[in-house]
């Protein structure tokens, strides 16, 4: 990354003093010369910034602006005292005379890596850092863009929303209750979470045990059954659907199930919930992921918030996370990529997208990626999924209870102090479960309905926060879903690269897909792909 470079000059590279109030004066100093067009200003000078872009990002403010004439810039600057960090001269399609500069108050040097001319490959010529620019700060972006710039390179992110973690957020329930955090998003740490252990080893963050188990529930609601007989009845049917024909539905295979029919209703609502598309067009295969385990295993969530991992990483990376930076357009070439946004483009030499699938499909990619991707994507399952949190006004025990014929699920666990938080939380699946929660008029009715399922708690109904993804303009949905359309080969295809055009996100991670460990997966994969690639 750039901000970590030491900020004195290179050895052997002539330094330009400080005040400089004269971009020209500057760049000519370093051996350059202006072209008609500049195509990239970035600097870390909050009044710079401002001044530029009309923006403010909190610790080191960066911009990138396109098309700016010279002088345009020149009557930005004057009284502005600046250093000229790094001025390379990059050649870019359509813009024969373009030039890049950046702009730094650090320090002063030419750029040994930003300066060559890229192979092919995906490297400079020079042999010295690549720039990875990665849309969207969710676990999958945050990771692939800190296992890059850990090897050396520069990253820039570009994160819609104005926080990290996308589908990771953690919000105290009660404003000012640490003991209140709840996951409005992604939450349970199952067996298996290697990289996720990993991570949170590297950031000095540790998990804590529930001490309810998301694997096992008692089913209320629907005709009388047992969670016992429910996992046998998993059990059977997840036999089945493992020698079940590609694209046969979860419904198809568990109505050979020969038992108990309110212990197979139970299960199938659990599963629908879960993966938050209904049985017909659930593949059969998806009852075979880490999420489908009935017998009682411990579960976890990291103390304090599983957020923290966004939050941690991107402290990490520091100041190349731009908060409200939403992508617009993908360009990219065997020269480079140039990824859009409303304040201008950021180029650089890969892009790793690391955005919903949901907002995926919509992003224009210029070129357009091939047809077989494109199907690949529409073929893909996205699926409904709410959650709903109330604070209890008295205390009670870890619990987890599933509502078989309410298509959503209640528990109550401890935190990291080891008391059982004062809340109970709730997920809801489904489009159709969610209409019937009737999510889209807000919290009511879902909350009298968890209230009739849980007559032991008590229950604040007024403080109760609903929150739901699939209306959401960065997410779209809660996460991908293998249903019945997925052909064989998409997964491969959806995690594929493409030229300089590298892809993570749950949706990219097969086995892992929909859940934070197939984020981070993919991320640390999409990294090793971009790292490969430098190296060539
Ligand atoms: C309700 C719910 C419950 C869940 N429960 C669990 C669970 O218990 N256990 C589990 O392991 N997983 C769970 N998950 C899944 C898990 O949260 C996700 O799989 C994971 O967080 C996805 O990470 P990601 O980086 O792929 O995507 P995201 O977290 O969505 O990150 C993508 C980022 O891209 C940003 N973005 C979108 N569009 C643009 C754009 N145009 N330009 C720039 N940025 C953009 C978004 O704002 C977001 O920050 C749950 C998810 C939900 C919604």
């Amino acid at each position: 990354m750039v901000e970590q470079r030491p900020a004195e000059p290179a050895a052997g590279v002539p330094e330009v003093d400080g005040d400089l109030i004269d971009l020209q004066a500057a760049v000519e100093h370093l051996g350059h010369e202006v072209g008609d067009r500049l195509i990239g200003v970035v600097g870390y000078h909050p009044q710079l910034a401002r001044l530029l872009a009309g923006r403010h990002d909190r610790q080191r403010p960066r911009v990138v602006l396109r098309d700016l004439g010279h002088a345009d810039v020149r009557e930005h600057l004057p009284g502005r005292p600046l250093d000229l960090l790094q001025a390379g001269k990059f050649g870019r399609p359509g813009h024969p005379d373009a030039h890049e500069f950046i702009i730094s108050r650090t320090g002063c040097r030419p750029s040994a890596g930003r300066g060559g001319k890229m192979t092919p490959g995906g490297r400079r010529e020079s042999g010295a850092d690549v720039r990875v620019v990665v849309a969207g700060a969710g676990f999958a972006g945050l990771l692939a863009a800190y296992r890059v710039a850990q090897a050396g390179h520069e990253v820039v992110v570009l994160e819609a929303r104005d926080r990290v973690g996308g589908r990771v957020w953690s919000q105290e329930l009660v404003p000012g209750d640490p003991r209140s955090v709840v996951e409005r998003g992604g939450e349970f740490v199952l067996d298996g979470y290697d990289v996720m252990r990993a991570v949170l080893a590297e950031l000095g963050l540790e998990l804590a045990d529930t001490t309810m188990s998301y694997d096992e529930r008692e089913p209320r609601g629907g005709a009388v059954t047992t969670a016992r007989d429910v996992a046998r009845c998993a059990a059977a049917v997840a036999g089945a659907a493992a020698s079940a024909p590609p694209g046969a539905s979860l419904a198809e295979v568990a109505a050979r199930w020969p038992g108990s029919a309110a212990a197979l209703a139970a299960f199938v609502s659990r599963v629908v919930v879960t993966h938050g598309v209904d049985a017909e067009v659930l593949a059969a295969a998806a009852v075979t992921d880490v999420t489908g385990g009935f017998a009682r295993r411990p579960s976890w969530r990291v103390a304090g918030g599983n957020q923290r991992v966004a939050t941690g990483l991107a402290g990490r990376l520091g100041s190349p996370v731009r908060l409200r930076s939403p992508v617009r357009a993908i360009e990219h070439d065997h020269e480079g990529v140039r990824v859009r946004t409303v304040g201008g483009a950021v180029t650089g030499d890969a892009v790793i997208v690391a955005v919903p699938m949901a907002v995926l499909r919509a992003l224009p990619f210029s070129p357009p990626l091939p047809e077989a991707r494109r199907e690949a994507w529409r073929r893909a399952g996205l699926a409904h999924n709410a959650k709903l949190h109330l604070p209890l006004t008295r205390p009670a025990a870890a619990s987890a209870v599933q509502s078989v014929p309410g298509r959503f699920w209640t528990w109550t666990a401890t935190d990291a102090s080891g008391q059982v938080q004062p809340v109970v939380h709730a997920f809801g699946g489904t489009e159709p479960g969610l209409a019937a929660l009737g999510v889209a008029e807000g919290p009511a009715r879902w909350a009298s309905r968890l209230a009739a399922l849980r007559p032991e708690l008590s229950l604040d109904p007024d403080r109760a926060l609903l929150t739901t993804w699939n209306d959401d303009p960065w997410a779209g949905e809660s996460y991908s879903a293998h249903t019945v359309d997925v052909a064989d080969g998409d997964d491969e295809l959806i995690a594929a690269p493409e030229g300089r055009v590298h892809f993570a996100g749950e949706h990219t991670a097969g086995a892992w897909a929909g859940l934070m460990e197939g984020a981070l997966r993919s991320g640390a994969r999409a990294a090793d792909e971009v790292l490969a690639a430098a190296r060539r």
